[in-house]
């Protein structure tokens, strides 16, 4: 009878953390916006609806909007400055790493052998994932802006109040934290999977067993993969478990006898 190894957990509090420090970025981003906007952008949106001399002005309601948008812009290189995001994503690495060697090690202990002893491929593989999340972060930043210029400049155009245009900011703001919170989760079991798999082989263990987080937010496809059993060199079509899109699932390590 094979032993029972430690079971394989979702790293949730890997993921939560470093959605908390994504979102404190796009937190200070919404709040710039907001406060340029009050304090800049309104006076302008007033002025172009009044429609008058001011508009044919060269230094008209439109482009003062446009000078306010650029000032935001600039100011958020400051909040997204390339040395914070990759300390970001450099701490989201190394803590999923060691989380992974931790539950890896104990795993290891029924073979009697440390996976985390000799591994050759995890420093490429550290600096290209941490790469890959500086850009999944910065280009939050990137994809703000066409947003936010399309909401103020046609609210503007069509006569929306001003009411109106903040209230889509607001809710801008909100779909870009959801975007963080994505990246979050996708990221910790995309990496979290794969360190998984690389250090499962590495102990000997040639298969897994697919285990969801068993709540309400499973997809129906990964239900049915629960508890069934794959070789690591022919994993189901859906792939290694965390690696779809935003999958929780992870992989629980099967012994041979
Ligand atoms: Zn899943």
């Amino acid at each position: 009878m094979a032993r029972k190894a430690p079971p394989t957990r979702f790293p949730d509090a890997v993921a939560v953390s470093y959605y908390r420090e994504i979102k404190r970025l796009v937190d200070e981003l919404g709040k710039l916006t907001l406060r340029v906007f009050d304090e800049q952008i309104k006076e302008q949106i007033k002025l172009y609806q009044r429609n008058d001399s001011a508009f044919y002005k060269t230094d008209g309601p439109l482009d003062v909007i446009q000078q306010a948008i650029d000032l935001i812009k600039a100011l958020s290189l400051g909040i997204f400055a390339s040395s914070t995001v990759k300390e970001i994503a450099t701490r989201f690495l190394n803590s999923l790493n060691q989380y992974s060697e931790n539950i890896a090690r104990n795993q290891g202990k029924i073979k009697g052998i440390d996976p985390t002893q000799y591994e050759p491929w995890l420093d490429e593989y550290m600096r290209s994932s941490i790469t890959e999340n500086v850009s999944y972060i910065s280009t939050i930043r990137d994809e703000f802006f066409p947003k936010i210029e399309a909401i103020i400049y046609q609210g503007v155009k069509n006569g929306q109040s001003i009411k109106e245009i903040r209230d889509q900011l607001v809710k801008r703001i909100g779909m870009t934290q959801n975007r963080a919170k994505f990246i979050a989760v996708d990221q910790t079991g995309s990496i979290f999977g794969q360190m998984t798999a690389k250090r499962h082989q590495e102990m000997g263990v040639n298969k897994f067993k697919w285990s969801t987080s068993h709540d309400e937010r499973v997809r129906p496809a990964h239900r049915a993969l629960d508890g069934k059993v794959f070789p690591y060199s022919d994993p189901p079509a859906e792939g290694l478990p965390g690696t779809p899109f935003r999958c929780r699932c992870v992989a629980i390590p099967v012994f041979d006898d």
